[in-house]
C-alpha cells in the first residue's frame, strides 16, 4: 500500500503527537526525490532501527548554487510513492514550499570547520542551504533518528555537526554508498548521463579504489594523485574538480592515511556534476 503524502506541518505534527503518545521510536529520510536503491537503502535501515519512518521529498532551491541544476533535478513524486510502496512507510512529507520557507523567511543554519572545503568551496552557499533545511526537518518531523548515506559524506559530518551545536535532540546515522555493478555510486543525477556516459563514469569507482590501495600501502597522496587526476579525465570525465585525501573525522586534508582517511572526488561527464568517496 503506497504511504499518504503528507504536504502540510500540522498534519505531521498530528501524526507524530500520536505516535509519541504511544512511545513509538520515529525516524526521518531526507531526500530530493527521485528515488534509486541508495536511497531506498535508507529508508530499510530506518525501518529496522525504528517504529515509525517519515520519508521526506523536497527540492530544495536554498541549497543549489546553479539554477540550471535546479531546473534539471528530477521530480518524479508519483513514482516515488509507488518505490516506497513495498517498504510500508508510515508518511511521504511533500511539505508545500510553504512549510519550509513561509514568507518573510529570513532565518540562515550555517555550518563552519568541515562545511568549508570541497563541496562548500565548489558550491557556495550549497551547506548552508543544506544545513537549514535539515534543521527544519529534524524539528518539523521530531524524529528520534536520521538516516543519511555515506555517498555525501561531507554532508553527512555537516548535519550531524549542526544537529549537536543546536541541540537538537536527534540521531545522524550513516549508512553505506550503494553502487551499481560497475562501481558507480547511485545517483538521482545519473539520470542525465546517455548509456555511453553511464559507460565511462563506471571507471571512477576503480581509479578510486586502486588509488586507496596505493594509499593504504603507504603511498604519499601528492605523489600519487596527478596519476589517478589523468586517469579519470582519459576515462572520458570532461573536467575534474578535485580528488582530495582528507581525514574522516574532520576532513582536514592529509598526505597520509595513517588514521581513518576518505578520498572525495568531484567531476564532470556530458555537463552533469558526480561526485564519490570512499574510505582508504
Ligand atoms: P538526495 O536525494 O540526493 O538529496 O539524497 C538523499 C539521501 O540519500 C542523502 O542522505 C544521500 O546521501 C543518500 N544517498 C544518495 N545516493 C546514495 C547512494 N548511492 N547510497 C546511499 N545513500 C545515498
Amino acid at each position: 500500500m503506497t504511504a499518504p503524502i503528507i504536504r502540510q506541518l500540522a498534519e505531521l505534527r498530528a501524526k507524530h503527537s500520536d505516535w509519541i503518545r504511544a512511545g513509538e521510536r520515529v525516524a526521518v529520510v531526507p531526500t530530493m526525490g527521485a528515488l534509486h536503491a541508495g536511497h531506498l537503502s535508507l529508508v530499510a535501515a530506518a525501518k529496522a532501527a525504528c517504529d515509525r519512518v517519515i520519508v521526506t521529498i523536497f527540492v530544495n532551491p536554498k541549497q543549489f548554487n546553479n539554477p540550471e541544476d535546479l531546473a534539471n533535478y528530477p521530480r518524479t513524486e508519483h513514482d516515488d510513492a509507488i518505490k516506497l510502496a513495498p517498504h510500508d512507510v508510515d508518511v511521504i512529507y511533500v511539505p508545500d514550499p510553504g512549510q519550509i520557507y513561509p514568507g518573510g523567511f529570513a532565518t540562515n543554519v550555517s555550518v563552519a570547520g568541515v562545511a568549508d572545503q570541497m563541496e562548500g568551496a565548489c558550491r557556495p552557499g550549497h551547506f548552508d542551504g543544506v544545513a537549514t533545511v535539515v534543521a527544519k526537518l529534524f524539528l518539523q518531523t521530531g524524529a528520534h533518528q536520521a538516516f543519511f548515506g555515506e555517498k555525501d559524506y561531507q554532508q553527512l559530518l555537516v548535519v550531524r555537526r549542526m544537529a549537536r551545536d543546536l541541540d537538537i535532540p536527534i540521531e545522524v546515522v550513516g549508512c553505506p554508498t550503494v553502487r551499481e555493478a560497475s562501481g558507480l555510486a547511485m545517483s538521482s543525477r545519473n539520470m542525465r548521463l546517455s548509456d555511453e556516459g553511464t559507460k565511462k563514469a563506471g571507471a571512477l569507482h576503480p581509479i578510486l579504489t586502486a588509488l586507496a590501495a596505493r594509499l593504504s600501502a603507504g603511498g604519499v597522496f601528492a605523489d600519487l594523485k596527478k596519476q589517478s587526476e589523468a586517469e579519470i579525465l582519459a576515462a572520458g570525465f570532461e573536467e575534474l574538480e578535485y580528488l582530495s585525501l582528507c581525514s574522516a573525522e574532520d576532513l582536514s586534508a592529509v598526505e597520509l592515511a595513517q588514521g581513518p582517511a576518505r578520498l572525495f572526488v568531484a567531476a564532470w561527464i556530458e555537463g552533469v556534476r558526480l561526485i564519490d568517496n570512499i574510505a582508504v
